[in-house]
């Protein structure tokens, strides 16, 4: 196969991942199905693990956060683990516990803000909403299920300028008043319509088997309908929602499937890094350790392993936007389509240390990838990632990387058509435990 058509079919791929995957559950649950196509078996974290054989293998907690991790023949704790990390959650709006909202006969939603959200990209979208609920089925069981609209049923249309003539000058955003998307417009004397009613109606069509259900509780995220595209002229970028950090997790996910099946590779996707990562399912959590110390068996031979691995946490970097170049140092402005960025910050922002990095730039050299750097205008602060947060968790050797975005954090992101193939090429290489 051509390079080209490589790419190419990679990022179909990619594409299809980023429309199927609306919330971090669903992203979950796509990685799920991709793994056991490849034979990895699912572990519960209930029951004991002390006599797992060889093999592949994955884990989930909250049913958002996932690791999967390949079990060598030789001992785990002198081979140590070749890990990639990235996060399955992306800033966005979410629907309140008691939403209903009724004003001048619309009936809307009440939302609340997730993780940094640039706020006015979210208007004039076609939205629709999909994520958790948790329900009693007709024998009083408590169960729980993804739930997807698909089609547009919120908007939240603009202020026309007529009415703010200041609009492209001085525009804030309330997110408490100006955020409420619309749902439908009510008759005259409707009563308002419950949401759980609704949520229910969409479970049982979904779900044709189940007679009937009543919703408890729900953690629904809206989003943009339009799909990821391959754009440009000469179809040199991908368009997308949740470029931030989908893409990693489906190149890392395609790294790990890729990889020798004999070494001792392992990746780790979570959730609420955008918030924190402070939770139960987040990178600040138990989850790492505690899969990773059962896996190692006691202490001793844990720690051995975690002083014998090394993590990439990949995670999108800014590229140098030609109309706000200023913004970056002039020295470190990736561009988009020139290969993976190393992320530096010498506040410990990023986890890149000279030694990471220094493999880093070996494995790209081998696969012929070129290589990027980022860091932040000096007068300027940066974002993070989950690299700090397991290296200084765990004591991992950790590098901070990832492919340059425009738009991060909006509704929309942009990234270039060739780089989520490069990194892919050079996490399966890493994996491969080629340098
Ligand atoms: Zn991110």
């Amino acid at each position: 196969m051509t390079s080209d058509k490589k790419t190419k079919q990679f990022n179909q791929g990619l594409c299809h991942f980023l429309d199927e995957s609306p919330s971090p559950f669903h992203a979950v649950a796509n990685m799920k199905f991709m793994l056991e196509e490849q034979g990895f078996k699912q572990l519960n974290e209930r029951e004991s693990w002390s006599a797992l054989a060889a093999g592949s293998y994955y884990v989930t907690r909250n049913d958002s956060s996932l690791i999967a991790f390949r079990l060598p023949d030789k001992d785990i704790a002198d081979t140590g683990y070749r890990m990639v990390g990235a996060h399955t959650d992306s800033p966005c709006l979410k629907v309140k516990p008691q939403p209903e909202v009724v004003k001048q006969n619309l009936l809307q939603l009440g939302v609340e803000v997730y993780g940094g959200v640039l706020l006015n990209p979210w208007f004039d979208r076609d939205l629709s909403m999909a994520g958790r609920v948790s329900f009693f089925n007709d024998k009083g069981q408590l169960c729980s299920a993804l739930l997807n609209f698909e089609r547009p049923v919120l908007a939240l249309p603009s202020l026309a300028i007529h009415l703010d003539r200041e609009a492209n000058n001085n525009k804030s955003i309330n997110p408490q008043k100006d955020l409420p998307p619309i749902l439908m417009q009510l008759q005259d004397g409707e009563t308002k319509p419950c949401f759980r009613e609704m949520l229910k109606q969409q479970l049982l069509t979904e779900k044709p088997e189940l007679d009937s259900c009543e919703i408890v509780d729900y953690e629904i995220y809206l989003y943009d309908c339009q799909k990821a595209a391959v754009v440009g002229l000469k179809d040199q970028f991908i368009s997308s929602a949740r470029l931030d950090n989908l893409l990693s997790c489906y190149v890392g996910l395609s790294s790990l499937i890729a990889s020798d099946r004999e070494k001792a590779n392992l990746l780790i996707c979570t959730d609420h890094e955008e918030v924190g990562s402070v939770s139960a399912a987040g990178a600040q959590g138990s989850f790492m350790e505690s899969v990773l110390l059962r896996l190692a068996g006691d202490n001793e031979r844990y720690q051995r392993m975690l002083a014998n691995s090394m993590l990439i946490s990949a995670d999108n970097a800014h590229a140098i936007h030609p109309n706000f170049a200023d913004k970056h140092d002039s020295e470190h402005g990736p561009q988009l389509n020139r290969g993976p960025v190393i992320k530096t910050n010498a506040n410990q922002r990023y986890a890149t240390a000279s030694e990471s990095s220094a493999i880093f730039r070996r494995l790209c050299q081998v696969y012929s990838v070129p290589v990027q750097d980022f860091v932040a205008r000096t007068d300027l602060g940066c974002g993070s990632t989950i690299g700090p947060v397991i290296a200084s968790n765990l004591g991992i050797k950790t590098i901070d990387v990832g492919v340059p975005t425009y738009a991060m954090h909006s509704i929309r992101e942009m990234a270039g058509s060739e780089d989520a193939d490069m990194l892919n090429t050079v996490l399966t290489g890493f994996y491969n435990c080629l340098v």
